[in-house]
């Protein structure tokens, strides 16, 4: 028989609505503690509730200490799997976060909920099923942190949350999802390609992530550049440019030591260096502005989080962001 670790991290898959006042909170009482009575499978579960938080209060602090919990969860017992509950607003960021940091080929599976478990369709509990369903799977071994939800199976490194409110919110933009759930099976149709990770003690440094716009100077740049920060993730235009009146602000975020990596506001596609006019791609490379391949804003900016605990340099942060 598996044995399932069940981590419960917050979110509104632990929580419940107040039918009075329509207000979504915990009340003190984990509404998914109790699974035994909705597994048909013979699976043994064994739960934890390791933070009772809303995602919006998870910090990179969190992230780490889940992580540790999960290394030492798996040295002391002899674990099939393990599945983490998670509020879904920042679930792509911790489950992202868990994929660099664990050094582990036993399917970790993230999952949460965008109803909560008193409300009218709650995909909580199924959710949650289906997470169980995928952490005792042979085949969900060696791919790296999953999220599973509504049905679908996500790399931790493609996965976004897309709506505010819909069911079907994750979702993995341009590359979709490596498998999928039914009533009684799991389904991968897609092989994951070799992932990189970091076996960092820490997580302390401090990266701030700005999204460009039309007509953006370097007032903000500058303002995070002065704030004592490590390191910085922007989020440029197309395929990594950004308005000429930024350039004089990165230049000095640059030659301060602070490392500066870009991505695309774009939501598909990675960021080239193309373009040779002023703020153009091709100048911010020359520059010595990092080329982040195809992460989103947050995810960045967690990975250069990862990867300044073992450098600042960045001849040695380049090649970290190519994966
Ligand atoms: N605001 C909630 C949270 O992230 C949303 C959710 O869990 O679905 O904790």
């Amino acid at each position: 028989m598996k044995t399932i670790l069940i981590i419960h991290t917050g979110g509104t898959i632990s929580m419940k609505e107040n039918k009075a006042t329509g207000e979504v909170n915990t009340d003190g009482e984990h509404p998914l503690k109790e699974l035994s009575t909705f597994l048909k499978e013979s699976i043994e579960i064994k739960d934890e509730i390791l933070f009772y938080l809303p995602s919006p209060h998870i910090r990179p602090d969190h992230m780490l200490k889940l992580g540790q919990f999960i290394h030492e969860k798996l040295a002391e017992h002899q674990y099939d799997g393990v599945v983490v509950t998670h509020g879904t607003d920042t679930l792509e960021e911790t489950a992202y976060f868990l994929d660099l940091f664990l050094q582990t080929r036993k399917p970790v599976i993230v999952t949460g909920a965008m109803r909560s478990s008193n409300e009218i369709g709650s995909d909580g509990l199924y959710n949650l099923m289906s997470a169980i369903k995928v952490s005792s799977c042979d085949e969900a071994h060696g791919k790296g942190v999953l999220v599973v939800m509504n049905d679908e199976i996500h790399t931790a490194r493609n996965v976004t949350k897309t709506s505010t409110s819909n069911v079907a919110t994750f979702q993995s933009p341009q590359y979709g999802p490596i498998g999928i759930t039914t009533k009684k099976d799991v389904f991968f149709h897609h092989k994951t390609t070799s992932h990189d990770s970091y076996p960092i003690q820490h997580l302390t440094k401090n990266v701030a992530l700005i999204k460009a716009y039309a007509g953006m100077d370097g007032t903000i740049i500058e303002a995070v550049c002065n704030s004592g920060a490590n390191g910085m993730v922007i989020e440029a235009l197309g395929q990594g440019n950004l308005p000429p009146e930024t350039v004089p602000a990165l230049k000095n975020t640059i030659e301060q030591g602070i490392p500066v990596v870009l991505v695309s506001r774009c939501y598909q596609g990675v960021v080239q260096d193309t373009y040779s006019y002023e703020g153009g791609g091709r100048k911010l490379r020359e520059m010595g502005i990092i080329f982040a391949n195809g992460l989103t804003g947050p995810k960045a900016r967690i990975k250069l989080m990862v990867a300044l605990e073992m450098t600042n340099n960045p001849i040695e942060l380049n090649p970290m962001f190519s994966y």
